[in-house]
């Protein structure tokens, strides 16, 4: 295989293709069909104000609802201690955008055109709408803190990080919520790598060299 990277070609015998929010560009750079895309929502997170740690001392989850792969906001207490409250899900208007005013016009653009995000939106307009509500309007994100923690109010909650899932969305509508692989010859191309895959990384990686060993 030859490679063409912004540092020249790189030769292999066998290559893997894991490149996130773009993975669905590479792999049809690659030659691989063209769904799933992938769809980018951003989540923010606040953080609770630190002499109030002590509301949460430890991971406060809500039950999943099975129709959609995002966990749903929740309570994150961190190794130094610190709470994340979060994370919302609302479309990125940029596959890298990490803030509400990033707006890449192709990257709109290619998800706005895409059937399987139409279908997506027609369907859950409503829950995308809520969230839209809770990303512009801190009482409403405080609202759903509150199912969990009734002692909160609006000022215990600072500004926080924020982070773009790379969802994968098949070509009719559906939110991909397991890995997903494809080949090109002897390149393993990974379409989805959903939470937890920065945890479960080890085991993933063993699969990944499993797999790429099958392939002649
Ligand atoms: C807010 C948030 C919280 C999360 N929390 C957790 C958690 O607690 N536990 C957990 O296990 N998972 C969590 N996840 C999910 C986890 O981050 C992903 O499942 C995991 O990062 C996917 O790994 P990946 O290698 O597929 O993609 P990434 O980690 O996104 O890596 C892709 C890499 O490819 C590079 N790349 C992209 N395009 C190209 C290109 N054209 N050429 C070369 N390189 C390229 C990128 O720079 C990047 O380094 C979270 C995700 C989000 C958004």
């Amino acid at each position: 295989m030859r490679l063409r990277t912004t540092r020249g070609i790189v030769e292999a015998d066998r290559a893997v293709a894991c490149a996130g929010l773009h993975s669905d560009r590479l792999a049809r750079l690659a030659g691989a069909p063209a769904a799933p895309r992938i769809v980018p929502f951003r989540g923010d997170y606040y953080l609770l104000r630190p002499g109030r740690s002590d509301l949460v001392r430890g991971l406060i989850y809500p039950v999943p609802d099975p129709r959609f792969p995002f966990l749903g906001i929740h309570f994150t207490r961190r190794i130094d201690g610190a709470v994340w409250l979060g994370p919302n899900a609302v479309l990125a208007l940029a596959r890298e955008g990490y803030r509400r005013t990033d707006l890449d016009p192709r990257d709109l653009f290619e998800t706005l055109a895409f059937r399987g995000f139409q279908t997506l939106a027609a369907k859950y307009w409503r829950t995308g709408a809520d969230e839209m509500v809770r990303d512009l309007r801190k009482s409403s994100f405080l609202a759903s803190l509150r199912a969990y923690v009734p002692e909160l109010t609006e000022t215990d909650l600072l500004p926080g990080p924020s982070g773009v899932r790379a969802q994968a969305v098949g070509a009719h509508g559906e939110m991909l919520d397991d890995f997903a692989f494809d080949t090109v010859g002897r390149l393993l191309n990974v379409r989805n790598a959903p939470s937890p895959a920065a945890t479960s990384s080890f085991a993933l990686a063993r699969v990944f060299a499993d797999r790429l060993d099958a392939l002649d």
